[in-house]
């Protein structure tokens, strides 16, 4: 039994099976993948040991870490899915939830709905309402209050109502590091009137300005107080994290007009602060490191965003250096910074040992092909490059792909459909740029590896009344989710049994099997509704790829 009781949404504690991708299968809807499939592929839950979580997500290691500032350690508990109901006693205080995407409102959920055009909950809002259907059978009759955190809050930001309906009682907002304890007791001792927080949430206006929303069932840090806590005061987690991950950074700074994260402080974690934590992650059997950043490129950087290639080499070389590390990649980047600096993709491939057998996977926010929308809502993403000058923003996507490839990194693209501003001759610019590097190779013949995953933005108000179906695709927007998903399937068929990380060969290639066919379904469906959409598909195949159509450029075809 315990005081305080930590859980995550289960969707981020399974491995899906070793396949990076697979990560997203939590958003499809689930009318659309039977739930037989969906329980294979997301693997099993994670192991437990004396009812505790063996491993657990990053965000609730950090809380575990943060409330043990503070506490005995018999009082807090990091519990397994299944074995809430172990700890949770008449001496319970606060069961405390971390959740990402909990009522199915988040970009790739979106896209999902919105293409298949359905109401259907996603498996990731249905396993968040399993789990808090689990929490409160285990704290029917006690005192024990919920409370929820993490990234997902903003979704409880649009509907309130349903902090009630699941019968939360209560939403943290914000980072917590330095208050936690302050936090929990606060909610324990019945939650009055206190100067260090505000009944409330912080939202944000049409021009991207900061506005506060007094709510009773939201808590957020006091609105004329620090809003984040020091490098000094991040904890470092004592128990070991699903796949590994440790962060390197908080914050961004680079200021695309969509993001919340370039509004967060810069922090830089030492290499050291980095080691410790893969220390614990080590002496728990894992191998990876995986460097959670918004943009590691950003880490230590100069003027203008430039990389330090000093501080990134010293910081991979550390974690390389860490006994019992094998393998690292981080987990976001610009792909600006491939593009413009190809020694320092190689140095860091090099020291990562990188190569055939040991790629290095990256996401990457190339969020459109055209040059007009790059440059009105993310204009320093491409610093040190500008787009005009050095080439257009297909041009230094292109490239740097191309260096990420020779030096075996593996880019995972997101794209955006239905942005502010956003055009049907932008989205054929998106269109024009898959068609191309789906098309592309490297001097030695070798195929441009990437994925590529569209990201619906769905304007406020339809999140609101959830009215999605009102949100009908145009046929430019059909045609990137098309391109998208025809590559995607060409990947899957290539890669699927090399891309499982599994450990038995029978697993593994039923993995890959069931990837490979999965793949191949998913895009048989997306070219159905494509078509009905209007879209003409062989013309779709096609743009992009003559030397007649407007976005191809001969630079690029030099290059190629
Ligand atoms: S580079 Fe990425 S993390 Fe940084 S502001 Fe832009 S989208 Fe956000």
């Amino acid at each position: 039994m315990a005081r305080y009781v930590l859980i995550s949404d289960t969707t981020l504690s399974r491995n899906y099976r070793g396949v990076p991708l697979l990560d997203f299968l939590a958003s499809a809807p689930t009318d659309a993948i039977p739930q037989s499939v969906y329980s294979f592929l997301r693997g099993p839950p994670p192991p437990a040991s004396g009812g505790r979580a063996v491993l657990a997500p990053y965000a609730i290691r950090k809380l575990e870490a943060a409330l043990l500032k503070g506490l005995p350690r018999d009082e807090v508990v990091v519990a397994q899915e299944s074995h809430v109901a172990d700890f949770v006693d008449e001496d319970t205080e606060v069961i405390g939830v971390s959740t990402m995407d909990p009522l199915g409102l988040g970009p790739l959920t979106m896209s999902y709905a919105v293409f298949f055009e359905t109401q259907a909950p996603a498996y990731v809002q249905r396993d968040f309402e399993d789990l808090i259907a689990s929490v409160n059978r285990a704290r029917s009759g006690k005192k024990a209050k919920l409370m929820v955190g993490g990234p997902g809050v903003w979704e409880f930001t649009v509907h309130p109502d349903e902090l009630e309906k699941n019968g939360i009682d209560y939403a943290f907002q914000g980072e917590a590091d330095d208050i936690a304890v302050d936090l929990f007791r606060y909610v324990a001792e019945g939650s009055r009137e206190r100067a260090e927080f505000f009944r409330g949430y912080q939202t944000f206006t049409r021009d991207f300005r900061k506005e506060w929303a007094p709510s009773p069932r939201f808590i957020s840090r006091y609105q004329f107080s620090r809003q984040f806590p020091s490098l000094d005061d991040i904890p470092e987690i004592q128990g070991p994290s699903v796949k590994g991950m440790v962060e390197v950074m908080r914050g961004c700074g680079v200021g695309c007009d969509f993001c919340e994260v370039t509004l967060r402080p810069l922090r830089y974690y030492p290499p050291e602060k980095v080691e410790r934590e893969l220390e614990v992650n080590v002496r728990a059997g894992m191998g990876n490191a995986w460097l959670h950043s918004d943009e590691i490129f950003a880490y230590e950087h100069g003027r203008n965003f430039v990389p330090n290639e000093e501080k990134l080499l010293e910081l991979v070389t550390a974690v390389m250096s860490t006994p019992g590390i094998e393998h690292t990649n981080p987990t976001h980047g610009r792909i600006s910074i491939p593009a413009a600096y190809p020694d320092l993709m190689m140095k860091m491939a090099r020291e990562m040992r990188a190569g055939p057998t040991n790629w290095i996977g990256l996401q990457v926010g190339v969020e459109t092909g055209s040059d007009r929308l790059a440059q009105i809502h993310m204009p320093n993403k491409t610093l040190p490059l500008r787009v005009g000058p050095d080439g257009t923003w297909q041009e230094i996507v292109w490239r740097g792909t191309y260096v990420m490839n020779s030096y075996y990194w593996r880019p995972a693209f997101t794209v955006q459909v239905g942005q502010a501003d956003e055009t049907a001759e932008d989205n054929w610019a998106t269109v024009a740029l898959i068609n191309q590097m789906s098309n592309s190779t490297l001097r030695s013949g070798r195929p441009f590896e990437f994925t590529i995953t569209p990201m619906q933005h769905v304007p406020l108000g339809l999140l609101k009344n959830r009215n999605f179906s009102s949100l009908k695709l145009d046929v430019s927007q059909l045609a990137v989710y098309y391109a998208a998903y025809r590559h995607l399937a060409k990947v899957a068929a290539r890669n699927a049994t090399r891309a499982s990380s599994e450990a038995g060969f029978r697993s593994r290639y039923l993995t890959g099997g069931m990837v490979g066919l999965g793949g191949w379904a998913m895009f048989r469906t997306v070219r159905n509704i494509c078509r009905k959409g209007g879209l003409d598909i062989e013309a779709a195949e096609r743009y992009g790829m003559s030397s007649s159509d407007r976005h191809q450029t001969p630079s690029l075809l030099a290059a190629r």
